[in-house]
């Protein structure tokens, strides 16, 4: 079966016309996803490109999106040589000899050259062109992988089988030498070059050939059919899990949306254990690690996909503690913190029962292991090791899931281990598993320190290690020294491991997803009177406290936060805003706190924390003395307040609508006749107060609801969404934004109402995708409510020029982890508000 069928043959003419820095990383990515798919074999006709080029366009040095008519133009790549002085070329006689360090020289020329300081040169210079026609061939052992690159296919075609498949020993991955280079660029720099370079595609098109007979997979149900682009990934991915190869997995890195979840479908049910690995020791197994709300959505695929594929959810306090239990199944879908904890209960078995590896491991010098050399991961150990002898008299802890050599462990939303140091990266870890695979959209965020940890689970040598990674990738980018070269590094090692499409990208002219519709439309709501002089008492006073923070030099980002806060809860409805800071801080921080993508609502929980400390009131956060405070209720309210506070309880009791609810009524009316009826709405809101106070209204006029949110439990959430996908008479669910916007299916709905802003456009747009994604049959219609002349206007426009940044900066991904300055927070302020100059 192997590597026998016909294959697909790639061929990439691809032409990059972006600009400087970002057309060198461009660039790469091109080379990447050609280098991703060495086993599809070459070019099959004379007329396909023998030349690889990176060919860079003149003129202005702006980094601007590249006009994408420019990559319609189809050329030949190639690469430029501004490093030929670096970059060793590619031997012209037949055989190298690699040094037995494992670390070759870097032995493709197709690893594009990133020159920074000569970057403006490249606008003059004219573009080389690397001959690749002479053969590799690696003799000498051990002897890392050579990095597949379109020479690989040009080899192939020549010779069907790899010429160094046989002298493999381990899944390591030369890279460049590590001589000095003392070109420096600045760690911002480097940074930003390590973040384009992951963030990756920048709407590159593709052109391959696909055989659409691969669109079937055998195992999966028949009207099943892959798209293009996962063809080319069940491909990719089946050439990961080569042992032949020292091939064990990687990084599927797609755009949300793209089917990750299929593709790695076809692996487990195309790459079983056979009966001599069962021998060997292994079970038959795949285990899932995901975050817990999406065990069900996994279990649920699976079923739907792959029929006859069992399936066991193992989470929960009446999970098995028996690992042949778990062996019985075909998949195993667990949550990352049934991982963490079953590897604390299983380290503390560990010491009595002596299991060889973790036990030496723990007695050794952590040091002197390969995968756990860093510092930080020393201290971890250790510290864990004193907390077990602590509580070490227990016994029969669950710990199963280390029990069990799998077959393959699949980590889903796997920037949920990016920092190493966490249990729950290193628990992660530790699992055994033949193959192992990280699926994630977003490979890096912050840092390129997260990397590292993706590597160390998946064990890819020689940057699992971490203090080659450090010397290598990490330090070089904080540094700034030699950044351009561990940067190049850094690529070799991705190209090889890494699969990565964007959802703007094109595959023979098509766009990957041929989605329906999106269009969204900000949808003005009307103040009656009496809110809009709510909301007017209310700014001037948050106005005058700012006023007074400034005046006071107390540049107290924290509540300025809270301040904005209270006017955004005015927008949705009075009774919002005299609530307890408390209960804003949990619907912000809902128990089902979903992996990564938290840092915009941690700022806030962490304010909420502060503020705990001292008396502050409530709505203004002015700090209460006994001059200040009401007399009422002195704990939680100054003076000036009261009247708010009193109107938002009225508010209360007789739960009047408000402009926003109004509104919501009218859409949902809207669709219900457009749509006679069989159309659904979701409704997201950052507030699940607000959502509370939405629920009657639909009461009322007949319409069927359920809801989303976290501090509902799994179950009950899960019931939720069975509902509103296959029952016709529920036709709203209300979602808490914090606990809903990421991850989920929610394809039986084509509308979407956000009833508040968040300040981040990208994560608007992944609340979105919950509607707008795969499976979408219909046109999908996104009304975001807002209310004229308030803070709602200013945080569109912040919203803007975040996207605007974004834009510039080429990256979906980046924008993600954008903080809102200060500078941004108090233009969010009536501008007048701010502008005044205080009398000094
Ligand atoms: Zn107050």
């Amino acid at each position: 079966m192997e590597g026998t069928k016909t294959r697909p043959i790639l061929s990439f003419f691809l032409s990059l016309n972006y600009d400087l820095l970002e057309d060198a990383y461009g660039t790469h990515r091109m080379m990447q996803d050609t280098s991703l798919y060495p086993g599809f074999g070459g070019p099959k006709s004379k007329d396909s490109p023998s030349v690889i080029s990176v060919s860079s366009s003149s003129g202005s040095s702006s980094a601007v999106l590249p006009n994408r008519s420019a990559h319609r133009t189809k050329s030949p790549i190639v690469i430029s040589s501004d490093e030929e002085d670096e970059l060793p070329k590619r031997p012209s006689s037949g055989a190298s000899t690699l040094p037995s360090s494992g670390i070759s020289p870097l032995e493709t020329p197709l690893i594009p050259s990133l020159p920074p300081l000569k970057i403006r040169d490249l606008t003059q210079k004219k573009v080389d062109t690397i001959d690749l026609s002479s053969p590799v061939r690696f003799v000498s052992k051990p002897t890392p992988i050579p990095i597949p690159s379109n020479k690989d296919f040009l080899l192939q075609h020549s010779s069907p089988a790899y010429t160094y498949g046989r002298v493999q020993h381990t899944d390591t991955i030369p890279i460049a030498d590590t001589s000095e280079d003392n070109v420096y660029i600045s760690p911002a720099e480097a940074e930003k070059a390590i973040r384009e370079l992951m963030s990756g595609g920048m709407g590159q098109e593709l052109e391959t050939e696909i055989n659409m007979d691969d669109a079937i997979v055998k195992g999966f149900r028949q009207d099943i059919k892959l798209l293009p682009h996962q063809v080319i990934g069940r491909a990719w991915m089946k050439e990961r899990e080569d042992p032949s190869k020292k091939r064990f997995g990687g990084i599927l890195a797609d755009d949300m949306g793209l089917g990750k979840t299929i593709q790695t479908l076809t692996r487990i049910v195309e790459g079983r254990a056979r009966k001599s690995d069962r021998d060997d020791g292994w079970a038959a197994t795949t285990l899932v690690v995901c975050p817990l709300a999406l065990v069900e959505q996994w279990a649920d695929e699976i079923t739907k996909m792959a029929e006859d594929t069992t399936v066991l959810k193992h989470h929960g306090s009446s999970r098995t503690s028996d690992p042949t239990a778990l062996r019985k199944f075909r998949v195993v879908v667990t949550t990352y913190d049934v991982v963490k904890s079953e590897y604390e209960a299983y380290m503390s078995g560990a010491k009595d029962e002596s299991h060889t590896k973790l036990s030496s491991k723990k007695n050794s010098e952590a040091g002197s292991d390969d995968d756990t050399s860093s510092g930080a991961l020393d201290k971890f150990g250790r510290s864990l090791n004193v907390k077990e002898k602590k509580t070490r008299p227990k016994s029969n802890k669950k710990s199963a899931l280390f029990g069990v050599k799998w077959w393959r462990v699949v980590l889903d939303e796997a920037h949920s281990i990016k920092n190493v140091k966490t249990k729950g990266a290193i628990s992660c870890c530790e699992l055994e598993g033949k193959y192992r695979w990280c699926l994630t959209g977003t490979p890096m965020q912050n840092s390129v320190d997260e990397l590292y940890s993706l590597f160390k689970f998946l064990r890819i040598k020689p940057y699992s290690n971490w203090t080659t990674f450090n010397e290598h990738v990490a330090k070089p980018v904080k540094t700034g020294r030699g950044a351009i070269r561990a940067m190049k590094r850094l690529q070799v090692v991705l190209n090889q491991i890494m699969l990565r499409r964007q959802k703007d990208q094109t595959l023979n002219g098509k766009a990957l997803l041929d989605l329906p519709k999106r269009t969204v439309s900000v949808v003005s709501c009307e103040f009656d009177s009496s809110e809009k002089a709510f909301y007017a008492g209310l700014e001037n006073k948050m106005e005058s406290v700012i006023k007074k923070l400034m005046r006071n030099g107390q540049n107290n980002y924290i509540s300025v936060l809270l301040l904005l806060l209270r006017l955004r809860q005015a927008c949705n409805h009075p009774v919002l805003v005299a609530q307890d800071y408390k209960s804003d801080m949990e619907e912000l921080d809902p128990k089902a706190k979903r992996s990564a993508d938290d840092d915009d609502t941690d700022i806030l929980v962490g304010a909420f924390s502060q503020l705990g400390v001292t008396r502050k009131c409530r709505v203004c956060t002015t700090e209460l003395n006994s001059r200040n405070a009401a007399p009422d209720e002195p704990e939680h309210l100054c003076l000036d307040c009261v009247p708010f506070a009193q109107q938002a309880k009225q508010a209360e009791k007789t739960r009047p609508t408000s402009a926003k609810i109004r509104m919501i009524l009218k859409l949902l009316a809207d669709v219900k006749e457009r749509s006679r009826g069989e159309e659904k709405t979701i409704i997201f809101s950052q507030f699940t107060k607000m959502l509370d106070l939405i629920e009657p209204f639909l009461k009322d006029k007949g319409i069927k609801y359920v809801r989303y949110d976290g501090s509902m439990d799994l179950k009950t959430r899960n019931e939720s969404l069975q509902a509103i996908k296959t029952v016709k008479s529920v036709c709203v669910i209300l979602i808490s934004f914090k606990a809903g916007s990421t991850g989920l299916n929610l394809t039986a709905c084509n509308n979407v109402i956000l009833v508040d802003l968040w300040w981040n456009p990208a994560l608007e747009d992944q609340a979105f995708d919950r509607a707008h994604r795969l499976g979408q049959k219909r046109d999908v219609h996104i009304f975001k409510l807002k209310i004229d002349e308030t803070v709602e206007d200013r945080i569109l426009t912040l919203q803007e020029k975040k996207r605007e940044l974004a834009r510039a900066a080429l990256s979906g991904d980046k924008i993600k982890n954008m903080r809102l300055g200060m500078d941004d927070l108090l233009a969010l302020f009536r501008p007048g508000g701010r502008d005044e100059d205080e009398e000094d």
